[in-house]
């Protein structure tokens, strides 16, 4: 039985007193959760030490958004995955489709950043989906075939199992439009069975797929009640403590 993940990815939002609101509001709100499912809140950079210090005694785990592939050095601006271990995060979001889209982050990029987090102990939250041209033009499964083989390229069946994978169909994030259930558990399906063929059915069993794009307190139980769907990575309903909490209820509910 696979655990589910709800994951909040506040992107670029939330100063450190806006962080400090919002986590006091998430612990109270959380106080009688029972950990039935993995709770994950993904700050920017500058929340993140507040943040991990404020969750301590909470069951809320904490992820980054994104880091460099390189260890340390002369990369003016970027963040290692030891910096980020050292103040407490556990997750990393890796390729989100707004980290291709504008800063152009390719599948062997993201592939190189995956090997580093997992070289350090960091679990990587790694992001796949099609756009709509992409979509409406058929080639969907194509492109999830194609951006799974290059972000798992050379990783060992051990490595792909401390993996979580999220599938954001592009055209579903921030828009206030999401993949229907049968859409998303479909392209759930197809990536579980490329870890199959590419590993094993075992390991395509037990690996965690989130659904991201758009899921709210509305649709998030008939999104999470699928049989593929593992749970989900939220932007916009993250960075309000009500709409999280009811996304983690719904999670709670379909775990039961
Ligand atoms: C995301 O950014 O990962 C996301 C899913 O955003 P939203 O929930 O706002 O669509």
């Amino acid at each position: 039985m696979r655990r589910k993940i709800i994951a909040g990815n506040w992107k670029m939002n939330k100063d450190i007193h806006e962080t400090a609101t919002l986590i006091a509001e998430l612990t109270e709100r959380m106080k009688d959760f029972r950990n039935e499912v993995d709770v994950i809140i993904c700050p920017p950079f500058t929340s993140l030490v507040l943040a991990n210090a404020l969750i301590k005694g909470s069951s809320i785990k904490m992820g980054a958004q994104n880091m460099s592939q390189y260890d340390d050095g002369a990369y003016t601006g970027e963040i290692s995955a030891r910096m980020l271990l050292t103040i407490g995060c556990e997750y990393v979001i890796l390729g989100h489709s707004e980290r291709r889209q504008y800063f152009k982050e390719t599948d062997e990029l993201i592939n190189q950043k995956i090997k580093k987090a997992l070289s350090v102990g960091l679990t990587p939250i790694v992001c796949i989906g099609e756009t709509l041209e992409e979509r409406e033009s058929g080639i969907t499964d194509k492109i999830i075939t194609t951006q799974i083989k290059g972000v798992l390229k050379e990783l060992t069946s051990s490595e792909v199992e401390k993996l979580v994978i999220a599938y954001e169909p592009v055209w579903a994030i921030g828009t206030g439009k999401n993949a229907t259930p049968e859409q998303a558990n479909q392209v759930h399906k197809l990536i579980r069975k490329l870890i199959g063929q590419m590993y094993s059915w075992n390991l395509a069993e037990k690996t965690v797929i989130q659904y991201g794009g758009s899921m709210n307190a509305q649709n998030a139980s008939s999104l999470l009640s699928q049989s593929d769907i593992d749970g989900g990575l939220i932007g916009g309903a993250s960075l309000k403590s009500e709409a999280f909490m009811a996304i983690i209820q719904a999670a709670v509910e379909v775990a039961k």
